[in-house]
């Protein structure tokens, strides 16, 4: 991999300072490649940012971003050994271990295991604000000049694409009302879901944020009352409003409680929990307050000042070709999308935050690979004066990133949107359907019979929710 010089005069801008810009910023910095990030938020604590993330093939990308990082998450990231899928009176539908996995372990030793995570076979649990934390203190300020409370509102070109840093974007501190020019030699719209760097590029694809139909509600609270959810992932349903609740650290676990909702309510309750959260608490309480034992509970000890709610959007996924010619005309070029900005998707597969972090990794490398860097961004390079986008090695980088992300994440969207009605729907809680979404469904297969003559035995001994973590454990793992 080519490693550009520290002292070299190329600059990525990054608009936004969530998961993928942060992650941006430290795989180029491990490039050797200098940067400028600009986040809206006056400072990291601006806002609650509190829920969990469950990173899946992100764990891969974490180890692109160095070793100290995969230490650092897999201190504070929450074990859980076992995932419970229970309908609204505590019956078990389908469970999972991972101590399953390896027939010499079972999940009852596992869990008296020293509280590490990090294994290649099993997805962690790591909260938001303590990865953003985590890769932020990776930073080295000789390579990433962090600006906080400075949004980015606007982006010219100046001059051709010989000159050092064509690209001169404005930033407006949102405490002064001041804006500020910053030259850079291309930017990348890591801004989220409501991205202005995207609004910059005026996409010919429907644009539009789609409502997906559900309202989603989130909280944190103490672990402690509840052995159930020590180690535990456990998601209780009606068929109609879903509650998942899994660890968020040491002490804490989150829920996510989601139910259908006509757009129309779903804003409404979204505005009346921002007045209040006792609006959003008194909601959940009418989906789910007769669900089984600890659901009632759970959302009685949540404080208020932890619950937030709001209507899931998402976006059609967008293919490279539309994308790229979005992006390849304005700018001169110089400019990308990617995480949220690029592709919104619902949370129900825990996929927006691993896609980020592969799109910041992978675009960090299309940049050094194809020297996108070398004598300050191109210049001189392609042809004469380097004035073509198609020959400017950083445009050509930039595209090469929109057909990986892109190839990358469109099936992400999808999935991410079919599971919307696959987790709030009778079937979730059937049992022959669960067994199905698990590849379980074969009777023929032995692990599969065991598994439904298992869950049968718990149903027809009223195990289950409500029971003792300890006798539950015995009657789905031993
Ligand atoms: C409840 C919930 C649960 C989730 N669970 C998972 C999960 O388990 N696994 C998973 O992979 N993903 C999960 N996600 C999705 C994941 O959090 C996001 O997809 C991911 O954080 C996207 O990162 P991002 O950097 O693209 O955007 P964001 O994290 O949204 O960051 C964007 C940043 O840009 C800043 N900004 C905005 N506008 C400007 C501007 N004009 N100028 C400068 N800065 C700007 C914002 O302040 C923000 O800091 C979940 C999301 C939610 C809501």
């Amino acid at each position: 991999m080519a490693r550009a010089s520290s002292t070299s005069l190329f600059r990525v801008g990054i608009a936004g300072g969530g998961i993928g810009g942060v992650a941006l910023a430290l795989a180029l910095q491990r490039l050797g490649i200098r940067s400028v990030l600009f986040e809206r938020d006056a400072s990291f604590d601006e806002r609650t940012q509190g829920y969990g993330l469950t990173i899946q093939q992100g764990k891969t990308t974490l180890r692109a971003l160095g070793a100290c990082v995969v230490e650092r998450v897999r201190e504070a990231s929450p074990p859980s050994t076992a995932h419970f899928i229970f309908d609204a009176r505590g019956a078990p539908v389908m469970f999972w271990g991972w101590g399953e996995q390896s027939p010499s372990a079972s999940l009852l030793q596992s869990a008296s295991t020293p509280a590490s995570a990090w294994d290649a076979n099993r997805n962690c649990h790591v909260a938001r604000q303590t990865l953003r934390r985590i890769l932020l203190d990776q930073l080295d300020a000789r390579l990433v000049d962090v600006r906080w409370d400075a949004a980015v509102e606007g982006a010219a070109m100046h001059g051709d694409h010989s000159a050092l840093a064509p690209l001169a974007v404005t930033a407006r501190a949102a405490s002064t009302g001041a804006t500020a020019e910053h030259r850079v030699a291309c930017l990348v719209g890591a801004d989220g879901i409501f991205s202005s760097v995207r609004k910059l590029l005026r996409l010919l694809h429907d644009d539009e944020l789609r409502y997906a139909g559900v309202f989603v509600m989130l909280g944190i609270c103490e672990r402690a009352p509840f052995p159930l959810l020590h180690r535990r992932v456990v998601q209780c349903s009606d068929g109609d409003a879903r509650m998942f609740i899994m660890p968020h650290d040491a002490t804490h676990v989150m829920w996510q409680l989601s139910f259908p909702m006509p757009r129309a309510d779903a804003e409404a309750l979204a505005r009346a929990g921002r007045a209040d959260a006792k609006a959003l608490i008194a909601e959940a309480v009418r989906r789910c307050g007769a669900f089984c034992t600890p659901v009632p509970a759970i959302l009685q000890r949540t404080p208020r000042a932890l619950v937030t709610g709001y209507p899931v959007l998402d976006r059609d996924a967008m293919g490279a070709t539309p994308l790229s010619a979005a992006t390849s005309a304005a700018l001169g070029g110089r400019v990308t999308l990617l995480g949220d900005a690029a592709f919104a998707m619902t949370p129900f597969k825990g996929q927006g935050a691993n896609r980020a972090l592969a799109d910041a990794v992978s675009l960090a490398d299309a940049l050094a690979t194809r020297g996108a860097t070398s004598r300050g961004g191109g210049r001189g390079s392609g042809t004469s004066g380097g004035r073509n986008s198609a020959d400017d090695p950083v445009c050509r980088a930039l595209r090469l990133h929109e057909d990986a992300m892109c190839a990358r994440s469109a099936v992400k969207v999808r999935g991410s949107r079919a599971a919307v009605e696959q987790t709030h729907c009778a079937d979730f809680i059937d049992v022959d359907a669960a067994l199905r979404r698990r590849g379980m469904h074969d009777p023929a297969v032995p692990v599969n019979r065991e598994r439904r003559e298992r869950i049968e035995r718990m149903r027809a001994a009223n195990i289950g929710m409500h029971s003792e973590a300890a006798e539950l454990d015995r009657a789905a793992f031993s």
